[in-house]
Order: structure tokens, then C-alpha cells, then sequence
């Protein structure tokens, strides 16, 4: 692609990180078929700023029947997800008939808490396997990927509007924003708000978090590259928060044109991100510059301590890690398994690199030398869980925000 796919203008590309695989593509031990690739490069739109993937995967090959992400995973998403509840029940969702659907609504941690308050819900999940697990919790849920075909039918059969469309990690997963804008507004009561938090580019930026690239996530949100997506299908960003959540993200609340005086929020946002120049495309060859060192750091050390023969295993196959051993190179020959809690991933391949996914009792029978933290957006919560691993000698290997030993 060469434009871009919310407003037609022209792509400048900036970071190539060659042939990837599909990032929750696992193998079977024994599989010899063709593994799906696809180039994994990023570009900026030179009209409104939205970076973007140069290449779009279908979506049926990522979200089907095996999607093994779980939202309530991690205590801390948990209690993110709970306190995200009790905040739209004390303001967007106080009338006795109000209505929340949620958009890629997981394993249903975030709608539990509003139908534990008695509010009338629906999430949107195309995803099989997570949507039983959301089913199982008692929330009501319809397997569909959100379109402006799926609005207009659950507009139809609630017989009633949404006060609110919210979305965690969702978002920027999907290339057809313009179907989910029209679905939004067939949906959205007048006064309602559509609420999404993503990854937020200026901390992909900062921290060099080059991991968050893959091919699920095919929008790298700005302020102003939402500012102004919103503005070409008829609504208004009026507010934008910062997250510490999944390394730094941030939570957009846009509402139909000129029906909520916009926080101060966003101007603050949209004239940090212009003094910054986040969107030039020199800061962009800047960051993937300090990619392409992180990459030769982590290679190196990682050599370094085979020579020295040292044991070295991986900790969590996140969907993040599908770009870093890729991208970097690392096979079983430098980071003998990964050790992973999510029993579909357990005994099979990581996506492309090979490397053997084993359960968590292997991580400490014995202990290795070191652990390459895959999921290093949950970094304090898991060095604090795996305290003996220290205890017992073992060292964490951190890449973001730049390639080190703690
Ligand atoms: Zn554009």
C-alpha cells in the first residue's frame, strides 16, 4: 500500500522489519506446512499524521477460533479493566435504561463489573474461544467482527441506542476504521461517547518499544492522528488521557460533533505532540535507528552469554515477542524455550523463530540463568511473582527501553 487507509494521502515509509509471521501463529511440533508471511513495515500518512502498517493482513488469518490472548491474565489488567467499570457507572451510565456495548470485549473482565451493577451490555467478539470464556461469566456476547452491518443490527434488536461504545486493544487492530465510525454512529445515542484506549505512539517512540509493531496492531494512535480521524467521519475527540497500562497508552473519548465542550486534555496532547514533532518523519527514522541498535544490543548479549555457556530461556510468548525474535534472529539456538501460562501455547513452536513453548513449571526445574522478559509491559508484576528466581541467582533480560541485565 502506498496510501493511506483512512484518508487516501500519500504513505512515507520508515521502518522495514522484513518477512514476519502471523504473531499468534504457533506451531504444532510436527508441522511441515507453509508458515503465512507477510512484509512488516510501518508508514506515516503525510496528510493526517496516522502511522500505519504498509501492509494489511487478512483478518480472518489473525482473530478466529484460536485467538489464545486473555484480557484478565494479569492482576493488574484486571484491576484496570474493574476500575474502568466503576468510572463509566458514575458517569456515562447512570440512567435506569442506559446501554454499553464493548468492542473486542475478550473475556468479558471489563462488561462483568457493569452486569454485576444491572446494566444492560453487549460485547462484540469475534473471536470463538474468548467469547465462550466471556458467555461462561455471564455476559452477553455476539460473535461478529464490528462493522457497520453489526451496529445497525444490534440498533435494531436492543431497540434502543448505546450511551456508550467502548474498546481496549481493539481499535487500532482494525484497518476498516471508517465501517467502525459508521457502525459507531448507527449505534451511538446523541449524547453518547465511543471510548477506546490504545497504545499511544509517543511511548512506542520513547521507549523504543519496536515490539508493539506487529501485525495485529495496524494503527500506532496519536492524539492528533485521532483528532483528526474523527473529524473526517463526523465526531470529536474531547478527551484524551494517558495510561500506564501495556507500556503506555492512552484513552480517547469522542462524541458526535459539537455535543461535548472538549477537555483541555486535547489541546494540551495535540501541542506536546506538535513541539515533539512525533509525526516528522525525521523523529520516525530516528526511532527505528534506536530499533535497529536495540536489536544488535539484544543479539549481542545474547551471544555473549552462549559463548560464555550460559542457559538462557524466554518468559511469556506474548504476541509482542512474534517481532523481537524475528526481527533479531533469535532461535532455540540462543533461548532454549519460552515458558508461557496459556496451555494452547504450551507445547507447541513460536510463530517463525521456532523456539519450543513449555509450561511454567519449566521455567524454574531448574531455574536458567537468565529469563529474556517477552511480556515486559507486565515487567513489575512478573519480577515480583518470580522473586526465587532471583533469589536463586537468575537474572532478567529487559529490551525496553533499551537492552539490559536486572
Ligand atoms: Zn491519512
Amino acid at each position: 500500500m502506498t496510501s493511506c487507509r483512512i484518508c487516501g494521502g500519500r504513505l512515507h515509509e520508515f521502518g522495514d522489519f522484513g518477512t514476519q509471521p502471523l504473531s499468534s501463529g504457533f506451531l504444532e511440533p510436527d508441522y511441515i506446512g507453509d508458515e503465512y508471511f507477510f512484509r512488516l513495515a510501518l508508514g506515516v500518512c503525510a496528510s493526517c499524521s496516522m502511522v500505519q502498517l504498509m501492509e494489511e493482513v487478512p483478518r480472518h488469518l489473525m482473530f478466529n477460533g484460536h485467538y489464545p490472548y486473555l484480557s484478565s491474565g494479569s492482576s493488574v489488567m484486571r484491576k484496570h479493566f474493574e476500575q474502568t467499570a466503576q468510572h463509566f457507572l458514575r458517569t456515562e451510565l447512570t440512567s435506569p435504561d442506559a446501554f454499553a456495548v464493548e468492542l473486542g470485549c475478550n473475556d468479558g473482565i471489563m462488561l462483568r463489573a457493569l452486569a454485576d451493577a444491572g446494566v444492560r451490555h453487549l460485547g462484540v467478539e469475534p473471536s470463538e474461544s474468548v467469547a465462550d470464556i466471556a458467555r461462561r461469566n455471564g455476559i452477553r456476547v455476539t460473535t461478529e467482527f464490528f462493522q457497520e452491518s453489526t451496529a445497525t443490527e444490534i440498533r435494531e434488536a436492543e431497540g434502543r441506542p448505546a450511551q456508550l461504545v467502548y474498546a481496549a486493544n481493539t481499535i487500532c487492530h482494525i484497518p476498516y476504521v471508517d465501517s467502525i465510525f459508521r457502525g459507531v454512529d448507527a449505534l451511538l445515542a446523541d449524547d453518547g461517547v465511543f471510548v477506546f484506549e490504545d497504545p499511544y505512539l509517543a511511548d512506542i517512540v520513547d521507549k523504543t518499544a519496536y515490539d508493539q509493531i506487529y501485525d495485529e496492531h495496524f494503527y500506532f494512535f496519536s492524539v492528533t492522528s485521532v483528532s483528526a480521524m474523527a473529524q473526517r467521519f463526523g465526531f470529536e475527540l474531547v478527551k484524551a488521557e494517558r495510561l500506564p497500562v501495556h507500556g503506555g497508552e492512552v484513552r480517547y473519548t469522542i462524541a458526535r460533533q459539537g455535543r461535548r465542550t472538549p477537555d483541555s486534555s486535547v489541546a494540551a496532547l495535540l501541542a506536546e505532540e506538535k513541539v515533539r514533532r512525533l509525526a516528522d518523519l525525521d523523529t520516525l527514522n530516528a526511532f527505528f535507528r534506536n530499533v535497529e541498535k536495540s536489536r544488535d544490543d539484544l543479539v549481542e548479549l545474547l551471544r555473549q552469554l552462549k559463548a560464555e555457556g550460559r542457559r538462557v530461556v524466554g518468559y511469556g510468548a506474548t504476541a509482542k515477542s512474534a517481532t523481537v525474535a524475528n526481527y533479531c534472529g533469535i532461535g532455540r539456538e540462543l533461548v532454549s524455550f519460552v515458558s508461557d501460562t496459556t496451555p494452547n501455547k504450551q507445547g507447541r513452536l513460536t510463530p517463525g523463530s521456532h523456539i519450543p513453548v513449555r509450561p511454567r513449571s519449566a521455567f524454574e526445574n531448574p531455574y536458567p540463568d537468565y529469563a529474556l522478559l517477552f511480556a515486559w509491559n507486565h515487567a513489575e508484576e512478573i519480577i515480583a511473582k518470580e522473586i526465587r528466581f532471583r533469589e536463586a541467582g537468575g537474572k532478567w533480560i529487559l529490551y525496553v527501553p533499551h537492552v539490559q541485565v536486572v
